[in-house]
């Protein structure tokens, strides 16, 4: 149960913004996205609030920024960086089905909240100033390490890192630190002299703090956040407000890989959203984002995800079906369809479950059990974020996506119908071949009134 009925509370680890994302940071995005609109559906959508940063201060993106805009001066550079990549992002998304959260929080526009949680951290005795640093002190928490089952002393062993002279214990980690040069800053806390910029976990700290409490109910992100990013900002932030946990509830994604490899840059199978939507790159066509996001969701999230073109091209046939029985036809009642999969969904989201589920639904459409299944089926997907397009946005969505000239299918499909009018069958045969060469899948049907024959067509995969 939720802390407030009134107001659900989730907060989820966004990205750093120096590149384009990948497919595998598609999969938070995607997972919290169904969890948001679960949560809105239960309480109401005024009764959500979810909260999803954006990290725009990081050595990565200073790094970027001095590579891309060497001619620039480094706090010009890195804003150019960060709105470039920030809009790419949003871009990215948007095409997978994925609704704004209610607030998105820059790490930039939060420093004096970072510096106040910082300051009282230091008061409290739980972090100290240390050669121009401030430090948290990992042994003033008695339970640090619980959120990923580890115990200090195991953690202190396995500190192969080079370890800080300054630091106390090789755990303790960084909330502020100096900047020098054209480093981005701000007006260090704590007395100390000159600027800095805050260690990357304080920010979640802060922005989850200011826009949700000191305790709210979910918080998530990937697995590979669950130390030390994850226990970091449970022990600022439990250390700060002096409670005993920072979120009720922890999810944790499992880890994508691409045809059951690691995803990485050097193996050459390392893919960006935008590669996946809008360029050849894998499987050698563009996918439309439903498609990826339906794929994603065929895999249970705290399970390793295999991502594979058949696996694409599965979602994209069972798409197609769907679409194919909603038509264009617009529903507004509400379902006990709907109500299975919200129950379904509510079981730890899970989503395999769900899908067939939907698979059950879908046989029970095609075999027009009542003239309102159409409608219950929509609505029942629609809570996945799926088939929220009508058919006809979902089929021109499609041929965009393909080089087939529709100007030239029409004309071809107009020969062809002058051949049947003539009785030319081969010629009529000929024309339907060529049309499956580039692709194109015909479908005639007989108006049962007149008799005429209507060729419908679509992009076939
Ligand atoms: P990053 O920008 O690396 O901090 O990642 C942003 C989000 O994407 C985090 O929640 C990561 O856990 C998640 N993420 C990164 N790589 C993968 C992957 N291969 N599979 C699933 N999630 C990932
Ligand atoms: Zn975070």
């Amino acid at each position: 149960m939720p802390i407030d009925p009134s107001n659900v509370r989730m907060y989820v680890c966004g990205p750093t913004v120096y590149d384009f994302a990948h497919i595998g940071n598609a999969r938070p995005i995607i997972v919290f996205d169904l969890l948001f609109r679960l949560l809105r559906h239960i309480y109401g959508p005024d009764h959500v609030t979810y909260v999803r940063n954006i990290t725009d201060v990081d050595d990565k993106i200073n790094a970027r920024a001095a590579e891309d805009y060497p001619d620039l001066p480094l706090n010009e550079a890195i804003g150019q960086v960060t709105s470039k990549t920030t809009d790419q992002f949003h871009k990215d998304i948007a095409a997978l089905g994925v609704l704004e959260p209610t607030v998105e929080p820059r790490a930039t526009e939060h420093i004096d909240e970072m510096k106040k949680l910082i300051e009282k951290l230091v008061e409290k005795g739980h972090a100290y100033v240390a050669e121009g640093h401030v430090l948290f002190d990992v042994s003033s928490m008695s339970d640090y390490g619980k959120l990923s089952n580890r115990s200090l002393d195991e953690m202190e062993a396995g500190a192969r890192v080079e370890v800080a002279p300054y630091k106390k214990s090789p755990m303790d980690f960084v909330l502020w630190k100096p900047s020098t040069g054209g480093e981005p800053g701000w007006p260090s806390p704590c007395g100390l002299e000159g600027v800095g910029r805050p260690g990357w976990h304080i920010e979640c700290s802060a922005m989850a703090g200011k826009h949700l409490g000191e305790v709210f109910d979910i918080h998530g992100g990937g697995i590979d956040l669950t130390f030390p990013h994850h226990e970091n900002e449970v022990a600022q932030s439990r250390c700060a407000h002096g409670t005993n946990v920072m979120a009720n509830v922890w999810m944790h994604n499992g880890f994508l890989q691409v045809e059951g490899e690691k995803m990485s840059k050097s193996l050459g199978n390392f893919i960006t959203i935008h590669e996946l939507l809008e360029t050849e790159k894998f499987g050698g066509r563009k996918w439309p984002g439903e498609v990826l996001r339906l794929a994603m969701l065929m895999t249970h999230y705290r399970k390793p995800l295999d991502f594979t073109v058949q696996g694409l091209e599965v979602a994209e046939k069972i798409l197609n079906n769907w679409y194919r029985e909603i038509g264009d036809v617009e529903f507004s009642e509400t379902s006990d369809w709907e109500l299975e999969i919200q129950n379904i969904l509510s079981d730890d989201l899970n989503t395999p479950e769900a899908i067939t589920r939907l698979s059950v639904f879908y046989d029970r459409v095609r075999t027009h059990e009542d003239s309102s299944a159409s409608g219950r089926f929509k609505h029942a997907a629609n809570l996945l974020g799926l088939l929220l397009n009508s058919r006809s946005e979902w089929e021109k969505k499609r041929s965009s996506l393909s080089d087939v000239d529709s100007g030239t299918v029409k004309e071809l499909i107009a020969k062809r119908a002058q051949a049947r009018a003539e009785k030319n069958w081969a010629e009529s045969d000929r024309i339907r071949d060529e049309l499956a060469g580039m692709g194109i899948k015909l479908k005639d049907s007989k108006d049962p009134e007149t008799g005429e024959i209507k060729t419908t067509w679509e992009v076939a995969r």
